[in-house]
């Protein structure tokens, strides 16, 4: 059982760092990454989706409209497997409206997809797409060359058991790819947002401060640490693209694209201005 006081990433202590709409994001002193405490569970997340997650605003009407805006994301998440030698099979874990599916088939990968939509698991079967309604716990006695998530990591409870199971479903030497918002980004708006006041409201902020959905922003390091004790080693990290339309406005996101083509080579990953990142993991024998 996961101590409440304790880091879900590294097992640090943790400081209140911010509320938003009655839910607390406290930050681990160790690692800098944000987590709700307490942790929302299965149950609480489970019932909130089915009634609540089209309506928060995290999800656009059209789903095709949602795939070409979606399309750097898929495209750097792509380059991000290539690098590592791209898999031969693929489970995507939160396969929304398909459009990575989509992409992975294109180029020969076979290709199976989760997810908790019935309206998005419904749309990748109209377009042939093994797509079944579901999470990861859905999937039992069969390996994959590679596990991907975009925008799925952060929405997680139970880290211990979900990357045991992850484990399970991946063949020797296989990856763990997920595009996720991290702490760095997140800490620097929560703060600056707020002039430092901590008793002051969370920005709202899709991609950052969305409770109870967000439960883990992690840091690169508590990422890392989190992996480490799962048997993950982690082979690389990136930038993500900046997103369009989504929580910041859109002159604002390009703008942040824009500073990052420059800010990322000289400060590597200290950059602040990085909404989410791609992590690449290779399971370890
Ligand atoms: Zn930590």
């Amino acid at each position: 059982m996961h101590d409440e006081g304790a880091c879900v990433a590294c097992g640090g202590s943790l400081r209140f760092f911010g509320r938003r709409i009655g839910y607390a994001y406290h930050e681990c002193l160790r690692c800098n990454s944000l987590q709700l405490v307490p942790q929302p569970t299965p149950e609480e997340l489970e019932a909130a989706y089915r009634t609540e997650y089209v309506k928060s605003g995290h999800l656009r009407s059209a789903a095709e409209e949602a795939i070409g805006a979606a399309q750097p994301y898929y495209k750097a998440l792509l380059a991000a497997l290539r690098a590592h030698g791209m898999p031969s099979s693929v489970l995507e874990v939160g396969a929304g409206w398909g459009g990575l599916g989509e992409l992975l088939v294109s180029r020969g990968v076979d290709y199976r997809g989760v997810d908790l939509a019935v309206d998005m698991v419904a749309h990748c079967k109209t377009k042939g797409l093994a797509v079944e309604l579901g999470d990861l716990f859905s999937v039992q006695g069969e390996t994959r060359d590679a596990l991907m998530m975009s925008a799925v990591f952060e929405h997680i409870v139970g880290h211990d058991a979900w990357l045991d199971h992850a484990r399970t479903l991946l063949n020797p030497g296989g990856l763990f790819v997920s595009m996720q918002p991290t702490a760095r980004f997140a800490r620097f708006m929560g703060q600056a947002a707020r002039m430092g006041i901590r008793t002051l409201e969370l920005p709202q902020l899709h991609e950052v401060f969305c409770p109870p959905w967000h439960t883990v922003l992690f840091s690169l390091e508590g990422m890392t640490r989190l992996m480490a004790r799962h048997g993950f080693r982690l082979l690389d990290v990136r930038p993500g693209p900046q997103g369009i339309g989504r929580g910041l406005p859109g002159m604002a996101k390009r703008t942040l694209g824009l500073i990052n083509k420059a800010g990322w080579p000289l400060l590597g990953t200290v950059w602040p201005f990085v909404i989410c990142h791609i992590f690449v993991f290779r399971k370890e024998a």
